[in-house]
């Protein structure tokens, strides 16, 4: 099969006076699994609609494999698109439900049958033709869902929040699932969900939507690693994020935390480099970077060390998430669990020690 690629160039669009997408950039590369990751009322849909010829910008290109293709009609862009609830015609089998589009496109009976067989095949359900689908669990019924979609063998995959009608473990199986028939057909697939364990799991690539704009795209360690602002830096994992003063640079950049204590953050890490003196910016930290000593424990000088007071534990299993004041601000530190060791009482003082190589620097009111 030939994979192409998707490309959003510049894309706006409002209904009526609102503006839902402003500006979208993004370019899929062929057989990518992309994830669209926002909260709701971001314009992930939008955009996929958009993509599936549902929507019409009204500024910008879309290009699929290199040729525009926004005065092509939906039926006519060859992209398959799995909605949210399925829609699955109850009064049909299985079978005539997968058979649908291929009936419609006028497939030679002989070349219908294999082609329908081949998609439950695909899908693990070639015994259950014969059913409608409210005789089949709500996997069952995505999975006819997906065969339905990729019998007509689009060259572009879309899918509208595939899982959130399953309950949570069947949403774990079934987005591995996913991920290898995408992989066995190697067909361009752009997935929506505000769900961001599932895009991190699955997605070979991402875009963050916050209000219509792209806030950041990259493989899910980049954004995890490296957010560019506040808003990917809390969507994707937990961040402490500090509003702070640069005391001093170059060599370790210092920070004044106001009412928390002093920070360093090692300069050559991204974000750092252009701080100067004087500059007010946002320092940031994951969780699981911040140890946490009771009082009279050792102190790492090589750690910055602020004083703060647990307010709450919760046992995680492998871990301990504490909930830390320091000044006005809370921190949340999570520190790996050892057997029989019982987490730090509320209402402890204790120490949080901070490397500055963990600490990223992020512009405030990105
Ligand atoms: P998401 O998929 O990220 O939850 P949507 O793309 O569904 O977001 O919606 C983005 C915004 O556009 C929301 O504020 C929503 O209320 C609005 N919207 C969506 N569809 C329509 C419509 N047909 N008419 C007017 N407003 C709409």
């Amino acid at each position: 099969m030939n994979k192409v690629s998707v490309e959003c160039r510049d894309i706006f669009l409002s209904y009526g006076k609102t503006a839902v997408l402003k500006g979208v950039n993004l370019l899929v590369q062929p057989g990518e699994f992309f994830a669209l990751l926002g909260p709701s009322g971001s314009g992930k849909s939008t955009l996929l609609r958009l993509i599936a010829g549902f929507n019409r910008a009204s500024r910008g290109e879309l290009l699929v494999d290199g040729k525009r293709i926004d005065d092509v009609p939906p039926y006519a862009r060859n992209i398959g698109m799995v909605f949210q609830n399925y829609a699955l015609w109850p009064h049909m089998s299985v079978w005539d439900n997968v058979a649908f589009g291929l009936v419609e496109r006028r497939v030679a009976r002989h070349a219908l049958r294999e082609r329908v067989q081949k998609a439950l095949d695909l899908v693990g359900l070639s015994e259950f033709g014969d059913r409608r689908p409210n005789q089949l669990s709500g996997g069952q019924q995505q999975r006819v869902a997906l065969a339905r979609t990729v019998v007509i063998e689009p060259q572009v995959l879309l899918l509208d929040e595939p899982l959130s009608n399953l309950d949570k473990n069947l949403r774990v199986q079934m987005r591995q699932e996913l991920l290898a028939l995408q992989r066995r057909l190697g067909i361009t697939t752009i997935f929506v969900t505000h769900d961001q364990e599932e895009a991190m799991t699955t997605a070979d690539r991402m875009a963050v939507l916050d209000r219509g704009v792209v806030q950041q795209i990259g493989t899910p360690a980049d954004l995890y690693d490296l957010p560019v602002n506040p808003f990917v830096a809390n969507f994707v994992g937990t961040m402490n994020v500090l509003a702070a003063r640069v005391t001093r640079t170059p060599g370790a950049t210092e920070l004044a935390v106001e009412g928390v204590g002093m920070l360093r953050a090692a300069p050559d890490l991204p974000g750092a480099t252009g701080a100067t003196s004087g500059d007010q910016i946002l320092a940031s930290f994951r969780p699981q970077h911040v140890q946490v000593v009771g009082s009279g424990g050792p102190r790492d000088p090589d750690l910055a060390w602020l004083a703060g007071t647990v307010k709450s534990s919760e046992f995680l299993g492998e871990m301990v998430r504490y909930r830390v004041s320091v000044g006005d601000h809370t921190i949340v530190a999570d520190q790996a669990h050892e057997a029989g060791r019982s987490p730090i009482v509320r209402e402890s003082p204790v120490s949080l020690g901070i490397h500055p190589r963990h600490v990223r620097l992020l512009e405030p009111n990105d």
